[in-house]
């Protein structure tokens, strides 16, 4: 049965230091259906954890040292600023010691695996959730502030790096945590991105997985709705960080979505869509910077007709550029492919495939990184979009 609860994630850049975790409890503070708040890893520390694993493999201690410091500095000093209760600056503490400690192992070992590099990866969650909750716990005190342990809620198999979620576990699991909890009174914050295996060992979704943490919760109880929440204003025609007059979409299907994902555009987890597929639940996505603006509602929805909506790239696994426009019932619009072909320019753009959400064409002669996906984009806007 849907319940009335809204699963709220905020994205690495919504968490990237203290004055941005205060928009984020703002928006948690002003909607009290947000009953799950889930936290990325603030903005590059995920990557900073990369470095600190390849650092020590190579035994360059004092780039280990330094970017070791560099994460632990940041967040610390998150901390203060955002007057960070004694007991949480202790379990802070605790955290920058495992970093440290597992620096050492790979370092001693001169290498690591898949295994290790997950519970590394875990820390950037684990102090991002847990500024954050104290953060909520200073400013909405007349609720409980629970930070759940992702660990024991997103069970996966042992496929570290990107784990396959077990979503009977996950429900059963969470509602385990509902049941020993006055759920009314509470706001539960946990960790997006991390899960453990059935041994309790650390695994993770893959990388920029905590989207479909989101969703995978959301799924567990039946939310009414997800938000994610990121620094654009949803989803839009292409990156708009890119294509600069790139137009923010109002409404997208489940298939368009996952097609503008999977093919490249990166403000969504491939397989976020799944679970809110799977139970209904409408997908929110919006920005942290903006939380007015209107953002991009992702339902079950579909256009009747023939619409195209964005455009985007991706590299594939021989390093060509992969231009794919996508949309609804593409395949029912007779010589689309040949159409678009022409209008990008057939001597640099060849056709690739064809589904009813997405035309792909792979770009063959482009000198300047990014060129294909702005012209793929004009030519989206000259015919298709209004
Ligand atoms: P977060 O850290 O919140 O998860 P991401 O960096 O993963 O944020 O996703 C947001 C980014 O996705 C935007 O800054 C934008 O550059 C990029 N992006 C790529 N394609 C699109 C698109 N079609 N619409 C909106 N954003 C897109
Ligand atoms: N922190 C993880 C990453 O950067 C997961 C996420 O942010 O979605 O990949
Ligand atoms: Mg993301």
């Amino acid at each position: 049965m849907e319940s009335k609860w809204i699963v709220a994630k905020f994205g690495g850049s919504s968490v990237r230091d203290a004055v941005a975790m205060l928009r984020c409890s703002q928006i948690i503070e002003n909607n009290p259906l947000i009953k799950i708040v889930v936290i990325s890893a603030t903005q590059n520390t995920t990557n900073q954890l990369e470095f600190v694993a390849k650092a020590a493999e190579k035994k360059d201690q004092e780039t280990l040292d330094n970017v070791t410091s560099e994460i632990i500095n940041k967040h610390v000093a998150i901390a203060k600023e955002l007057f960070t209760s004694p007991q949480v600056m202790l379990e802070l503490e605790e955290i920058c010691g495992e970093l440290k400690a597992l620096g050492k192992i790979i370092f001693d070992d001169g290498k690591y695996s898949a295994k290790t590099m997950d519970e590394l990866y875990s820390l950037g969650e684990r102090m991002s959730s847990l500024l954050v909750s104290d953060l909520l716990r200073l400013r909405i005190p007349k609720k409980k502030i629970i930070l759940l342990d992702a660990k024991k809620i997103i069970k996966t198999n042992s496929d570290y790096g990107k784990a396959e979620p077990q979503i009977n576990l996950i429900a059963e699991h969470l509602a385990f945590e509902f049941k020993n909890s006055s759920v009314e009174e509470t706001l539960f914050v946990t960790q997006g991105f991390i899960g453990s295996d059935l041994m309790g060992n650390t695994t993770t979704l893959g990388r920029e997985g905590s989207d479909y943490s989101a969703a995978l919760l959301g799924e567990a109880i039946d939310a009414q709705l997800v938000q994610i929440w990121t620094d654009v204003p949803g989803v839009a025609s292409s990156d708009p960080r890119i294509v600069k007059d790139a137009k923010f979409i109002k409404n997208l299907s489940y298939d368009e979505a996952t097609a503008l994902a999977t093919l490249g555009a990166k403000v969504l987890f491939p397989t976020t869509l799944l679970p809110t597929k799977r139970k209904n639940i409408p997908v929110f996505v919006g920005s942290s910077l903006n939380p007015h603006a209107t953002g991009t509602l992702v339902t079950r929805e579909q256009d009747a007709g023939f619409s195209l909506k964005g455009v985007s790239q991706m590299t594939t696994s021989e390093g060509s550029t992969l231009i794919s426009f996508v949309g609804t019932h593409l395949d029912q619009k007779e010589g689309l492919p040949t159409l678009l072909q022409s209008d990008l320019g057939k001597e640099s753009f060849e056709f690739f495939d064809l589904t009813s959400v997405s035309v792909s064409f792979k770009a063959t002669h482009v000198d300047e990184k990014n060129e294909a996906l702005k012209h793929a984009h004009s030519v989206l806007v000259k015919y298709f979009l209004t």
